[in-house]
């Protein structure tokens, strides 16, 4: 079809090839539609009858020049990150892009933390971690969005830190942000009251504004897409399968020097020298396979089985799927090794030297143990 067919809603061209991007409209729908029909993409289509927003990504240059029109305006910013992809997750620029507003850093889907962890060490790693890359949040709040007295928790603080101004939520895909944005739907407003408003500089993504007060609004923003995401080099289905979506069960494996884990076929983790035959305790979907081989061995199981008894990545997603690079660690006291977007494993004895291998992009760290 060579007629370009427009969103009436954000003004976004429609299309039916890829439902993260503005515009999209499944092709069933697509394929039978004119142009002398009023047509919504889904994401407006779902803001007008269920009042549900949904994210949709902004390319790099977009973001930044709608964080440029927040600078120029005097608001509260909230950035929503997600605990297990810290790095993945945090928008390093955004006090720059901030100027002189506040930022509320909030640790998402604090729900899937194992019980043993006390939230004031993920909430002090979290602070620490922002101010090393030059942020300073006013606050920093763990909530989950899954739960709706976290949220109203946290809409609690917005109130009282905002003073009379307009807020504005950005984050990275992936983050949660949509389902806290529809839980703040929920608890702070008629549902009718929700609109969207004026385009974001440079893209043609409206702005979807809840109410606060008889002048304010919450501003939900188009999420960024951040290439060190390990969840952009997976597909749908192996998404659901390595991200955790309830408590996370730790899983304690014994290992002697010179024995490897593979997380699927995802990421790996050598004992390389230390103390002898120690613990390492996994904090991973409960759904991850974790397979256990002699170090001088995984290499070649990895080429042999990767696709195969090594997943996810499976079979389909092969050849997309980046290299694993590896990340040696020599480890000074109790430490989780961080696979962002994935989860960690800690590491009790001072002395042992462990390497962690993940997708060539995505990030890991090591932080003193947070249990
Ligand atoms: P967005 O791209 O930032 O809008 O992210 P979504 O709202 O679509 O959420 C991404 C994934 O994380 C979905 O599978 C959600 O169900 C899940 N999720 C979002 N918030 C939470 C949370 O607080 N806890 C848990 N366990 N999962 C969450």
């Amino acid at each position: 079809d060579e007629s370009e067919l427009i969103c009436i809603g954000c003004g976004a061209t429609l299309q039916s090839s890829d439902d993260t991007k503005a515009g999209f409209l499944p092709f069933s729908v697509l394929k039978n539609a004119d142009e002398s029909e009023d047509l919504y993409c889904k994401r407006c289509f779902r803001l007008r009858h269920y009042n549900e927003v949904q994210d949709v990504e902004l390319t790099d240059d977009d973001f930044l020049n709608m964080l440029h029109e927040i600078s120029n305006k005097q608001a509260l910013v909230v950035n929503i990150v997600d605990i297990f992809d810290f790095n993945g997750s945090f928008i390093s620029s955004i006090q720059r892009f901030a100027g002189k507003n506040p930022v509320i850093l909030v640790g998402n889907k604090i729900d899937l933390l194992p019980k043993s962890l006390k939230e004031g060490k993920m909430r002090q790693w979290l602070t620490e971690r922002a101010h090393e890359a030059g942020v300073h949040p006013k606050e920093v709040f763990l909530t989950s969005a899954m739960r709706s007295d976290s949220v109203e928790a946290l809409m609690n603080l917005i109130e009282k830190e905002r003073k009379g101004q307009d807020v504005y939520v950005v984050g990275t895909t992936n983050v949660g942000k949509s389902t806290l944005i529809n839980q703040i739907i929920k608890l702070a407003t008629n549902a009718e009251d929700i609109i969207t408003t004026s385009y974001f500089p440079g893209t043609t993504l409206g702005k979807i504004e809840i109410p606060l007060d008889d002048e304010r609004v919450l501003v939900d923003t188009p999420g960024i897409i951040q290439s060190s995401q390990i969840a952009h080099y997976l597909t749908p289905k192996e998404l659901k399968q390595v991200t955790p979506r309830k408590e996370i069960k730790p899983k304690v494996y014994q290992l002697n020097v010179e024995q490897t884990l593979f997380l699927g076929g995802l990421a790996r983790f050598d004992y390389i020298r230390g103390n002898g035959k120690q613990s390492f305790v996994c904090y991973l979907s409960n759904e991850l396979n974790i397979h256990r081989t002699k170090l001088e061995k995984a290499d070649e199981l990895y080429a042999k089985q990767r696709g195969e008894l090594l997943t996810p990545p499976y079979k389909d997603n092969l050849e997309t799927f980046p290299e694993l690079k590896r990340f040696e660690f020599n480890v000074k006291e109790p430490s989780d090794l961080v696979f962002s977007g994935l989860g960690w494993i800690s590491i009790e004895d001072a002395g042992t030297t462990v390497a962690g291998w993940a997708p060539r992009g995505a990030d890991i760290s090591l932080r003193k143990s947070l249990i």
